[in-house]
Parts: structure tokens; C-alpha cells; sequence
């Protein structure tokens, strides 16, 4: 007898973690029984990949969820990851909620699915997280990118005071070493030319004898792979040997992105970041000089309690003057399980959207910085997708670039001569080799 086919659908919310995972999660699902379907197309099952990051993370699973109930109604919704990590009595109570799955279960969905597809109430499953390093079921193949994300460690013990990481995804753990080779070589195998180096706190990788640049320095080996980026990576966890390596010749992408969170060292002290504002400065200048061209991108959190007037300006002041080329500006907002949760020195909501609006428009400027000093030169694009007429594609130091062309330029490298400023990038013309 045929068994019926169940169709299953995936979405993610939050970070370049998430996206790597769900992009794991959705490939052990490709086996009989299951059909995997885009998000937009009538399914059985549809599982979201949640985030507790923000209030607005929080805030689009509901959204969503009432979107799938509109467009889907009969689907069974599985919210897994971060936010059923820590919120699941709040998730199970959302209409055709049929499975909440923390972080520690939720890559083994597949099997929980199976294991529960005939109760008849909401399946809440978020056992403790265990502290042990991890391998990956199968390869995050991911057809759509040419880019793709590998996840080479998880979680965090900063326990910095405004997070709620270390409860939502636990306590730092590393992958086995010749597990993120295995899937290395996989996903080099099915054409993927630039790999991502993606964790939560993925500096303090360290598994066996094995850290962070060994990772690098094994991937760099492997034919077919062309560029290698580190994610985000905490400020005091870059070896010297990572910013050596971006300085020379290597596959390793000229590119950082180091958290900043605030440009005020009260603040600095009380969020329990490990650094101050002159350890970070002389970080960012030391890469900027060892590296030609490198590209340094940060967060900064905009209206943490009790943030003064004075103290939002030093951060401004410290963005404005770092070589840093562009930021990603949060609105604080307390996290269920944080220290800050209990403060009650809270910035009101107009001043917190007037100041990170001055953040995103120097972040704008700074981009186009960034953006100007690189016209002129020609350098190779990893080309994605094409849009208009347009393809577009990164440099190796993150530089968006759009060129014209009625090629198929789809997960090529070209050299394009990088030439004006568009609206979302740089506009180019490849340079043909005779
Ligand atoms: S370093 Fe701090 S902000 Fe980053 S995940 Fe760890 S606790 Fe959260």
C-alpha cells in the first residue's frame, strides 16, 4: 500500500544560524512520506523556525502564524528553535499550534513528527540543552544560494545582561571537527562556492585541539571552494592569526562582523561586555590596517536602560570615527529570561526610534564610504541572482554589486569593474578576458 504523502513547508525567522539550520532541517525531510514545498504552496505542515532576539522576533511568529491560518487553514503549525526554547506555554497557545520543539530536539524533527503523529494535544518538546559537542544530520544543501551558511559551534557563556542566548540556545558547545569537513565537502560537491562560518560565539570555537582558524585552514584546502566568510564573531575572540590570514593571499573574505552593542564604557560595564570602548578601537584599527580593503559591519543596541543623551552620542562619535562601514541598529527591548528584563530605568519608545534613526542614516553614509573608495578598481564577483536585466552578486569584502548583462552569470566568479553608485549597490561592467 502507498503511504499518503504529507506535504511540509519551512520558514525562518532571525539570524544566519537559523537559516543554516533550517535549510539542515529541511533536507532530512526529503524522504518517502514527505514532500517539501514552498512556503506559499498548500501544506500539511508547516514549521517555522522561531527567534526570541527582539520583541520583533517575537512578534512575527504571531504574525505569521496568523498568516498561515488565513492562507492554510488546515495545516498543523510546528514552531521550533528559539522562541519555543523559551516561550512555549505563549506558542502552544496559538491557533493550530500542533508541536512546540526547543533547540535541543528541533534539527530531529523528522523523528518527533513521527514519534507524535497521533496525539491529539499540542506537542510541547524542550528538554535542557545539553553541554556536548554535536555533529549535523545531513548536509544544508541549499539550492536557491550560491552562498551557503555551515554552523560550526552553538551557543554562549558571556551571559551578557540584555541576551537571552545562553538560555534559548544554552551553554557554548562546539561541532566534532570532521563532521563540519563532512559537510564541507558536501556542499563544495553540490557547487557551493562560498562557505559561511556560522555559530552563535563561533571564536570560541574549540573542539579537541581544534579552533576556529583550524577550521579555515582545512576548508582553504579543498578544490572548488573559492571564499570562506566568518559570520558574526565577538570582538575579544579574534586570534591575531585570523586577521594575519585576511591580510595575505587566502580564500579567507576580507570582511568582519564584530558587535559593538555600545560606544560607552558605563554602558559597556553594565551590559557585561568583555571589553571597553579603547580595546575595541584598537582592534578595528589594527584590522584596518593589516588588511587592504577589509570591510568591518557591526550591531549596536540603541536605548539600553538608562542610556543618557551623553552616553548615546559617544557611541555615535565612536561609529562615526572607527573605520566600521556599516551597522545593524537594534531597538533594545527586555528578553524574558535577561538581566534587564527587571530594570525599570526603560528609554522611552520615541527617543529609542529618534536614535536609531540617526544610527541607520550614518550607517548609510558610511556604506557609501565604503562603497566610493572601491570604484574604479576591478575585482571578482561571486555572482547570485538576476533580477531586471541586472545580476548581482558580493565582493569578497561584502560590497554589493549589480551588473547588466544577458548571460547566465548564476554562481559565477567575474571580475566587473566596479564603476558608480546605484540605489543598492554599485553598478558594474565585466571585464572580458581576450
Ligand atoms: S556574546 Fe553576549 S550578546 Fe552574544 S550571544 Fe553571547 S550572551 Fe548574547
Amino acid at each position: 500500500m502507498q503511504m499518503m504523502e504529507q506535504k511540509i513547508s519551512f520558514y525562518t525567522l532571525g539570524c544566519r544560524l537559523n537559516q543554516s539550520e533550517t535549510a539542515v532541517v529541511k533536507n532530512t525531510f526529503k524522504v518517502d512520506g514527505f514532500k517539501v514545498v514552498d512556503f506559499n504552496q498548500p501544506a500539511d505542515v508547516v514549521v517555522i523556525n522561531t527567534c526570541t532576539v527582539t520583541e520583533n522576533g517575537d512578534a512575527d511568529t504571531r504574525r505569521l502564524v496568523n498568516k498561515v491560518n488565513r492562507l492554510n487553514p488546515n495545516a498543523q503549525i510546528a514552531l521550533i528553535g528559539c522562541q519555543a526554547q523559551v516561550q512555549k506555554e505563549k506558542l502552544t497557545a496559538l491557533p493550530n499550534v500542533r508541536w512546540v520543539v526547543g533547540n535541543e530536539r528541533k534539527m530531529d524533527l523528522l523523528n518527533v513528527l513521527n514519534e507524535t503523529k497521533n496525539a491529539t494535544t499540542p506537542q510541547v518538546i524542550t528538554p535542557t540543552i545539553e553541554r556536548k559537542p554535536f555533529t549535523i544530520p545531513v548536509a544544508g544543501i541549499d539550492e536557491l544560494h550560491t552562498r551557503v551558511n555551515i554552523k560550526i559551534q552553538d551557543g554562549c557563556d558571556f551571559f551578557c545582561t540584555f541576551c537571552e542566548i545562553p538560555y534559548a540556545r544554552g551553554r557554548a558547545r562546539s561541532r566534532v571537527f570532521n563532521d563540519i569537513l563532512k559537510e564541507a565537502k558536501s556542499l563544495i560537491a553540490s557547487g557551493h562556492k562560498e562557505l559561511v562560518i556560522t555559530g552563535i560565539n563561533v571564536g570560541t570555537y574549540k573542539e579537541e585541539n581544534h579552533e576556529i582558524l583550524d577550521v579555515i585552514n582545512a576548508l582553504e584546502d579543498y578544490e572548488g571552494l573559492e571564499r570562506i566568510r566568518i559570520s558574526s564573531i565577538e570582538p575579544t575572540t579574534i586570534a591575531d592569526d585570523i586577521i594575519t590570514k585576511m591580510g595575505t593571499q587566502s580564500k579567507l573574505c576580507r570582511h568582519l562582523h564584530i558587535p559593538l552593542q555600545s560606544g560607552d564604557d558605563t554602558i559597556l560595564k553594565d551590559m557585561k561586555r568583555k571589553y571597553s570602548v579603547c580595546e575595541f578601537s584598537e582592534f578595528i584599527e589594527k584590522a584596518h590596517q593589516q588588511v587592504d580593503d577589509i570591510c568591518i559591519g557591526t550591531d549596536v543596541i540603541v536605548g539600553y536602560p538608562g542610556e543618557t543623551d551623553q552616553q548615546f552620542e559617544n557611541t555615535y562619535s565612536l561609529l562615526k570615527d572607527l573605520p566600521i562601514d556599516y551597522f545593524h541598529v537594534f531597538s533594545y527591548s527586555p528578553r524574558y529570561m535577561a538581566k534587564t528584563q527587571n530594570y525599570t530605568n526603560t528609554i522611552d519608545i520615541k527617543t529609542i526610534q529618534h536614535r536609531s534613526k540617526i544610527l541607520r542614516d550614518l550607517s548609510t553614509r558610511k556604506r557609501a564610504c565604503f562603497y566610493n573608495q572601491l570604484l574604479g578598481s576591478i575585482v571578482p564577483i561571486l555572482f547570485e541572482q538576476e533580477k531586471n536585466g541586472y545580476w548581482t552578486g558580493l565582493t569578497d569584502h561584502y560590497a554589493r554589486v549589480y551588473v547588466k548583462s544577458n548571460h547566465n552569470l548564476q554562481n559565477q566568479i567575474r571580475n566587473v569593474k566596479l564603476e558608480n553608485i546605484g540605489e543598492k549597490g554599485i553598478i558594474g561592467s565585466l571585464i572580458y578576458v581576450k
